[in-house]
């Protein structure tokens, strides 16, 4: 892994760039997951594990995984496009983005910079809720919100959830509206997942977990899925996976650092999916 911010210029087409998204002004219950990106990054470096992915990926020993460093919030005002901007520098180079939130609103604008890469992406969702409200305390821009505005715009070709356990009314509207296909974690069965075909872009927020998994998370919603569930959809997803990040990871919240030792744990797994 490498890690000077001026490596970035040495970006290659294919290598993976993990960025930070310390961003959580569009949360709604409560604040903290701007922490996310350097708790995740303090698990990852603090030595009681190490760096390999269970496929016998090292990625610290690998050239091609960059750390690139946070974007930086204090620069420009407008979130949405400060996220854009940072995200398509790195897409433009020919890299694949493995984000780390940040709260989930990230996702539209990081979503919106890799649609201009791949017009036909697929996402795939895991999160304990659908995120398509309209608005939500009148903020459409809130977390509950993202993929009601990325499928507005029209930036992806699917989106596929799962984990889903909160659904209401307005919520199942949406999804009927949007054309999205949602396996409910009732129904869920790993051979229900479809086949991915088409670049696949993978948006998981740490709440789809159950709360005994993943305890520093804003929202705890019960039943949800285990860690070793999640990892196999990961390392059973064929190699199209061009685009991924980690969210909601909420610091405040967290015991002795297990969520974010979760969330290292699933940026190893994914950072080799990406490499395939
Ligand atoms: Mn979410
Ligand atoms: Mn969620």
């Amino acid at each position: 892994m490498v890690t000077e911010q001026s490596e970035m210029d040495s970006l290659k087409a294919g290598d993976v760039a993990i960025l930070g998204v310390p961003f959580d002004e569009n949360s709604s219950f409560m604040r903290g997951p701007a922490g996310g990106p350097a708790e995740i990054r303090k698990q990852l470096h603090c030595g009681s594990a190490n760096y390999y992915a269970e496929d016998g990926t090292n990625i610290e020993a690998s050239d091609r995984i960059f750390d690139v460093g946070d974007i930086d919030f204090r620069v420009e005002t407008d979130w949405l496009q400060t996220i854009e901007n940072g995200a398509g520098d790195i897409l433009s180079r020919g890299a694949k983005l493995l984000s780390l939130g940040g709260d989930h609103s990230v996702t539209w604008p990081l979503i919106r910079a890799h649609a201009k890469v791949h017009p036909k992406l697929t996402i795939l969702q895991i999160d304990a809720h659908p995120d398509l409200y309209d608005s939500l305390d009148g903020n459409r821009h809130a977390h509950a919100c993202p993929f009601a505005r990325i499928m507005e715009e029209g930036l992806v070709e699917r989106l596929v959830q799962i984990g889903i356990r909160t659904l209401n009314k307005h919520q199942r509207e949406q999804a009927e509206r949007f054309g999205v296909e949602i396996i409910e974690m009732k129904d869920w069965s790993a051979d229900k997942l479809p086949l991915f075909d088409s670049p696949l872009y993978l948006t998981l927020d740490l709440d789809g977990l159950d709360p005994a998994a993943a305890p520093g998370v804003s929202h705890h919603e019960p039943g949800g899925f285990s860690a070793r569930q999640v990892i196999e959809i990961i390392q059973n997803l064929p190699p199209v996976l061009v685009g991924a990040d980690i969210v909601e990871l909420n610091p405040v919240r967290d015991h002795f650092g297990m969520t974010a030792m979760l969330g290292s744990k699933l940026l190893r797994e994914i950072g080799a999916k990406m490499m395939m």
